[in-house]
């Protein structure tokens, strides 16, 4: 059930930063309430005021400017999965947006508010994070950016502070750059989730790609690739080598989806399947 909470409309970031001092720990930020107004329903959490955030226009939109991405922090999956800047730009995104949970949660969710809750069962960070995505952060001080590697701490755990909101989520977007994702899921969220970004020359990693696995562990883990910098995509030398290094970056937690022992040989063979999308998209 429902308890009583009161919701403050802001419609400027600075507002929103008020509300959020004035209120403390009595106040959650309310954008698609997805995952808030579920957490509140069952009772796990309480907030006797929400600051929703989304009549704020600056939060509002998706912009391609020379390099970077900006997607702004009250734009949805469903605006995401549709948005033709982001299939032209990283078509993997778009892919892995299609693919986020129900239409219905797409619809009203996030991408920031996936962020900020730091369910470890979650797409899009394991993918941000291999393309090098920064998160943009609001707060009394003034705004600062850190990137998203550094910005999740933990499970549903992030370093924004009391007083700040996430403005944007900025990623860099390079010409040369490639890109993939493929995860596994037989229940409601993923249980495993490989990314793999880099750039190719000649059927080859240019240099050593950045490659996560999300969904597994308590946050996304970054996997070791110095060795293949120069391996040939197609090489079956270069999937062993890749899945052995994914295998090896994880702490697997059991849970309905199976063992850790069980999950993390998955892990392994979403690794290559990983790198035969990368392949395909290369
Ligand atoms: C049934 C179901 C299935 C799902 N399946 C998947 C899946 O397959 N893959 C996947 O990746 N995810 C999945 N999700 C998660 C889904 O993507 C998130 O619920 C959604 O993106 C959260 O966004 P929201 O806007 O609703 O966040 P809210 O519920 O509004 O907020 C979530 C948290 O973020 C905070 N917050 C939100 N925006 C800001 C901001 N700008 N600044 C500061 N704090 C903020 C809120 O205070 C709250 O703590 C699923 C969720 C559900 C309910």
């Amino acid at each position: 059930m429902l308890r009583r909470f009161q919701v403050h409309r802001a419609t400027t970031v600075a507002e929103a930063i008020e509300l959020r001092i004035q209120f403390g720990d009595d106040a959650a930020v309310y954008a698609g309430g997805t995952e808030l107004l579920l957490a509140m329903k069952l009772g796990v959490a309480r907030w006797p005021h929400l600051i929703d955030i989304k009549p704020i226009a600056e939060l509002r939109g998706i912009a391609l400017n020379e390099s970077v991405l900006r997607i702004g922090a009250t734009v949805t999956h469903w605006d995401l999965e549709r948005d033709a800047t982001v299939a032209r730009a990283i078509p993997a995104l778009s892919a892995l947006e299609r693919n986020v949970a129900n239409v219905r949660v797409r619809a009203a969710g996030t991408l920031a508010g996936n962020i900020i809750f730091a369910e470890p069962h979650a797409d899009p960070p394991t993918l941000l994070m291999a393309l090098g995505a920064r998160v943009i952060l609001a707060g009394a001080k003034g705004r600062r950016a850190i990137p998203l590697v550094e910005f999740v701490t933990g499970m549903y755990q992030t370093a924004l502070a009391a007083d700040e909101i996430l403005v944007a989520v900025e990623v860099p977007v390079a010409t040369a750059r490639r890109a993939a994702y493929v995860k596994f899921q037989i229940l409601e969220r993923p249980s495993i989730g490989v990314a793999i970004a880099g750039d190719v020359h000649d059927g080859k990693f240019a240099e050593a790609p950045n490659i996560y696995v999300g969904a597994v562990d308590e946050m996304p883990r970054r996997v070791a690739t110095q060795t293949l910098a120069g391996a040939s995509l197609r090489d079956a030398g270069t999937a062993d080598a890749l899945a052995e290094a994914a295998r090896d970056a994880v702490e697997p937690i059991a849970d309905l989806a199976g063992t850790a022992e069980y999950k993390r040989h998955l892990v392994g063979v979403f690794a290559r399947r990983a790198l035969a999308a990368f392949a395909e998209a290369a």
